[in-house]
């Protein structure tokens, strides 16, 4: 049973802090949700500030590796403390007057945020305008990121973790070929972010070889037991790339990593919706898991907002290739994502969360009843974007909110395993950091048991069945 909630704040420096009177309104219209994912998915649209304090206390620990997009809501350029140098990777949140059960969340860089972390008698505290929300934890730097391969660079550029070293981030290509307005997603900042972290003199590598990525993940297998799975992806390739068109670039690295390790790590692959042989290389390469993500659901959005994969691609080609990727991978081995709130921007979005949603749970709906389990990012409108100037506020608190309790029901509606991946589901266990849809998924809903790298059981199934 969960410990008794309290969801009144013990102290106000402020008379009428309005956002704090939106999640309350939020986690008492909505009592069946962890406040703690109602909090988490508020600070993901929002961003997240720092004292100087605490970004000095921060600077020990493991910091934002920029891992593929910039996830901030301001440029690089506009940080007067340099925060995107010092800030964390992700924080996690526990105790405090809200009786936080640990939750991880992604550090999306945003100086003027009313969420901002502070230092109190030594402690690092997460405020909402002013008022304590709970404690905040950083990871300390792994032993793999003390570390540099022999060419000199480092291992937080080759192979960053994610979700607390869980989950170890190989942007093998840094740059996408859906170029300028036609063609480039409008929330996506992934060219964007590559021009501003080059202009900032980061070492940032365009093109990774599969040499640099499998000394830095030996150097990883040296010194860590965390990790449990790596992604491999980049920008899409519309033409070649090394003379390799995009199957063909992308499953050497996979095919690479699984000779040199096999089934050290969950593999997972993040490309584009591509025909049914092609997805068989990725399968025949060693990859167990495909994410063909989709974006939003609404055909007209999907035009609107991808142009570049819609006229290359096309909606409905796209989600005809997620089911025939089904038939190869397994049903539950196809975990496409959505970006969630983009449905809403202005000015092509829908304008009500009603509209929205339904269009939305209706994917969800679709993808679920073929055993096919969506997941999402919430929206970060990055500056940098298309959309970004247009909706500094990203969508409104309400959308993720409900947003969270159609996919909980509908997975639960359809009886679905928790998606492969993804580490632990459930609140206080779960450390996928750029949504809550692990934090609030239902556990007890029969059927439930996360798959492993090679089929069977996972420790963290087992840990559920026996714990
Ligand atoms: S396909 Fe779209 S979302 Fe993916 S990297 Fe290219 S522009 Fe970004």
């Amino acid at each position: 049973m969960p410990k008794k909630r309290v969801t009144a704040p013990v102290e106000r420096e402020r008379e009428h802090p309005a956002r704090l009177d939106l999640i309350h309104e939020m986690i008492n219209r909505y009592p069946d949700l962890p406040p703690e994912a109602i909090f988490k998915e508020d600070m993901l649209r929002t961003g997240l500030a720092f004292s100087p304090e605490a970004l000095r206390l921060a600077a020990r620990f493991k910091s934002k590796a920029y891992f593929i997009f910039s996830f901030d809501l301001v440029p690089l350029a506009e940080m007067a403390q340099q925060e995107h140098l010092y800030a964390p990777e992700e924080i996690a949140l526990e105790g405090g007057p809200y009786d936080f059960r640990r939750t991880i969340v992604s550090v999306r860089l945003n100086p003027r945020s009313p969420y901002r972390v502070d230092v109190v008698q030594g402690q690092a505290v997460l405020k909402l305008e002013g008022t304590p929300i709970a404690d905040v934890y950083f990871e300390p730097v792994p032993a793999y990121y003390t570390r540099t391969l022999s060419n000199g660079k480092r291992v937080i550029d080759i192979a960053p973790t994610i979700e607390w070293g869980y989950l170890v981030y190989l942007t093998v290509y840094r740059i996408c070929q859906y170029f300028g307005e036609h063609e480039e997603c409008r929330f996506c900042d992934i060219n964007e972010n590559y021009r501003q972290q080059i202009a900032a003199g980061r070492p940032y590598t365009g093109v990774k070889s599969i040499e640099e990525i499998l000394e830095a993940l030996e150097i990883i297998q040296e010194t860590d037991t965390v990790s449990q799975a790596y992604t491999i992806t980049g920008g899409s390739i519309t033409t070649r790339l090394k003379g390799l068109t995009e199957v063909d670039f992308y499953a050497r690295y996979a095919e690479a990593i699984e000779r040199a390790f096999p089934r050290r790590w969950i593999s997972k692959m993040v490309v584009q919706a591509l025909p049914k042989d092609e997805v068989k290389k990725f399968k025949d390469a060693g990859v167990q898991i495909y994410h063909p993500n989709y974006e939003v659901w609404d055909e007209r959005l999907f035009a609107l907002l991808c142009p570049g994969k819609a006229r290359f691609i096309g909606h409905r080609e796209w989600v005809r290739r997620i089911l025939d990727a089904a038939e190869i991978f397994g049903p539950t081995h196809v975990i496409p994502n959505f970006v969630a709130g983009i449905e809403m921007a202005k000015p092509y979005g829908f304008q009500t969360v009603d509209e929205a949603i339904a269009s939305t749970a209706e994917g969800l709906d679709f993808f679920m009843s073929h055993g096919i389990c969506p997941r999402f990012t919430t929206w970060c409108p990055e500056p940098l974007t298309a959309l970004g100037p247009q909706n500094p506020q990203g969508a409104p608190l309400e959308y993720h909110v409900r947003l969270l309790r159609v996919w909980r029901d509908t997975h639960a509606k359809y009886r679905l395993p928790v998606p492969p991946g993804y580490g632990d589901p459930g609140i206080g266990r779960a450390v996928f950091s750029v949504s809550a849809f692990m934090d609030v998924i239902d556990v007890g809903h029969g059927s439930t048991m996360a798959a492993s790298r090679d089929g069977t059981e996972s420790a963290d199934a087992r840990r559920m069945h026996t714990g």
